[in-house]
């Protein structure tokens, strides 16, 4: 599975077009904005859009999502829990973050994950593992080697807690159940460089936490 990152938006989202380079088949993570600079990257890759993927719907995960999503005609999967804030925008997390309100795009949701689903995708099967504590329904998207961590799991950092939703304790034990998967993973995050989970593993001070205390 080849794997472009496309970062876009006020807060440097990463949005990630994922394809199997024999059949151009692939699924877009976080179309976050910069719709024409995703557009033409699906372009640039010759790749058939099947899904678009939310980690969460978080406003500088989704700014796009609508026109991607009409562009590519893709289908848009989200954990249940944030279907209705994908179909009905709030300004809560603006706010909470002191941004001035702007216009969040709807979209329709088709495909409601929950934990363990899985879909075929891309030539591959991707595992959905509901990760909260970012947000109440925080996911990251498993092939087996790659994982899409939204953010839930940084390069030396995971996210934050305090807006709306979030639970730090809960992140923990999110963290926790990312560290015990089987093998390694190149962790492709929301926010800021890939890296691996075994790095992690060994460096994450909110990893290493998780780890260390019984949750
Ligand atoms: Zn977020």
């Amino acid at each position: 599975m080849q794997v472009e990152t496309i970062t876009v938006g006020p807060v440097q989202t990463n949005c990630y077009l994922a394809y199997d380079k024999e059949t151009h088949e692939g699924f877009l993570v976080d179309p976050g904005d910069h719709a024409p600079l995703i557009l033409q990257t699906v372009e640039r890759c010759g790749v058939r859009v099947t899904h678009i993927l939310l980690t969460h719907s978080h406003f500088d995960h989704v700014m796009a999502l609508a026109e991607v999503a009409a562009a590519t005609g893709a289908k848009i999967a989200v954990y249940e829990k944030e279907a209705d804030a994908v179909e009905h925008p709030s300004v809560d997390v603006l706010r909470a973050l002191g941004l001035p309100a702007m216009d969040i795009p709807q979209a329709q949701v088709e495909i409601r994950f929950h934990d363990g689903d899985t879909l075929s995708c891309a030539g591959e099967r991707l595992q959905i593992l509901h990760t909260p504590g970012h947000t109440a329904g925080s996911i990251c998207i498993d092939t087996g080697t790659v994982l899409f961590s939204g953010d839930t799991l940084f390069e030396d950092g995971c996210g934050r807690c305090d807006l709306p939703g979030g639970n730090f304790a809960v992140l923990l034990r999110s963290l926790k159940r990312l560290a015990q998967l089987p093998g390694d993973r190149i962790v492709y995050p929301g926010h800021g460089p890939s890296t691996t989970l075994s790095r992690e593993r060994q460096v994450n001070s909110a990893m290493l936490c998780a780890l260390r205390e019984d949750r």
